[in-house]
């Protein structure tokens, strides 16, 4: 028997498929098909089908049940030419999956026709090695990482949450991040604050923070914003941003960032540390409460001890501002399940973690019926660092 060659295995796995022109892939892909891209990345980075999920064909069998776990959706299978989408759609069917269908001509055709099709911004090979265990993960991947390169995030504070948050962040490449900090660094505040360093003592928190930064990865942004925050400048700088992270440890502050996130519909992930215990949430103004919903106003004074007189565990902040990055990269990931309508809370002594459910409060001040649009006419006055779970309103 003479030896089996390419050609012949080609129309095998042919015969055994169905293949549609470029048009009617485009037709499925618009009725919601997965166009699926089994080129290698050098073919990709030149042009991509918008849209297209990217697997190189030696990797099909492993990574294509992460990426379309429906076996019954509609998939348009693309390679140069349709060849390799060819055995990539018999692969497929193998599989399992029951509507797979491979390109005639593939992406060369697809251009050929006029078809849509863009230029994927594509990282470099520095970013490449970089970035590997991100783009190992299928919910990450290429496309993840540029989102997270894409994202712009502002810290308040670059204290104890701030810090943690910060260097996290920028490891994992987010690439602009703002830091809203006017104090200097004082030696009390290395005892948890990580970002800074012994020698840096007397120097801008955001200049500190900006060097360690800069030294962990040159991919990332810095903005340095050497204000207090205040009804004036609060939303011209939330503007500049896609996420806010609240690291801040006092009332009045938190109340502004919750009232300038509520008005300017931006996610504000939350998060406040006491002694040994932590608190965390994310707010999604309009959808989940709002920091409002929970506490309408700041609690008297002598039911919360300033965090000066209370005191936290050095190492406290690590776990609270870490859940809070966490938070932020899956906002801007887009996957999986925010932390809204639910606050976490963490006791380091017990080692424990327990959910309260939260519920938006219809006749919230900032984000019920009637709120106001404008911060002109709301107080904000200083009162403390934490309010006692106690004084929780509106949990379910
Ligand atoms: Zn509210």
């Amino acid at each position: 028997m003479p030896p089996v060659t390419s050609t012949d295995l080609l129309a095998q796995a042919k015969a055994g498929i169905r293949e549609v022109d470029v048009y009617e892939a485009r037709q499925m892909v618009a009725q919601g098909a997965v166009a699926l891209d089994v080129r290698e990345q050098d073919e990709v980075d030149q042009g991509v089908v918008p849209g297209a999920v990217h697997i190189p064909r030696g990797f099909l069998e492993f990574r294509i049940e992460n990426a379309v776990p429906d076996r019954s959706r509609p998939i348009a299978i693309y390679c140069a030419g349709g060849a390799r989408s060819a055995f990539a759609a018999k692969a497929l069917q193998d599989l399992g999956y029951r509507d797979v269908v491979s390109v005639e001509g593939g992406f060369n055709s697809w251009k050929g026709a006029g078809l849509p099709w863009s230029t994927p911004k594509s990282l470099t090979p520095d970013q490449r090695r970089r970035y590997s265990r991100h783009l190992l993960i299928p919910e990450v991947g290429d496309a993840g990482q540029q989102k997270l390169l894409e994202a712009k995030v502002l810290l308040v504070g670059a204290g104890g949450l701030g810090s943690p948050a910060a260097l996290y962040l920028a490891a994992a490449g987010v690439g602009t991040l703002g830091i809203v900090d006017a104090d200097t660094v004082d030696d009390s505040n290395l005892q948890r604050q990580v970002i800074h360093t012994t020698d840096r003592v007397g120097m801008l928190k955001t200049e500190s923070a900006r060097i360690s930064i800069e030294a962990i990865n040159p991919d990332v942004t810095v903005i340095e914003h050497r204000v207090r925050l205040d009804k004036d400048n609060v939303l011209e700088i939330f503007g500049q941003y896609d996420i806010i992270l609240d690291g801040t440890d006092n009332f009045a502050t938190r109340y502004l960032i919750n009232d300038a996130t509520v008005l300017l519909d931006k996610p504000n992930v939350h998060g406040s540390i006491f002694r040994f215990e932590g608190q965390a949430t994310t707010f999604i103004p309009h959808d989940g409460p709002c920091y409002r919903c929970l506490f309408p106003t700041p609690p008297p004074p002598e039911l919360a001890p300033s965090c000066a007189e209370a005191g936290v565990l050095g190492l406290l902040p690590g776990t609270i501002g870490l859940i809070q990055a966490t938070e932020v990269a899956k906002l801007i990931l887009g996957v999986g399940e925010p932390l809204k309508g639910r606050m976490l809370l963490y006791d380091a002594l017990g080692s424990e973690f327990r959910e309260l459910r939260m519920r938006r409060d219809p006749a919230c001040p900032m984000c019920g019926e009637g709120a106001p649009t404008s911060l002109d006419e709301i107080e904000y006055t200083d009162v403390s660092c934490a309010i006692p779970v106690g004084l929780l309103t509106g949990v379910a």
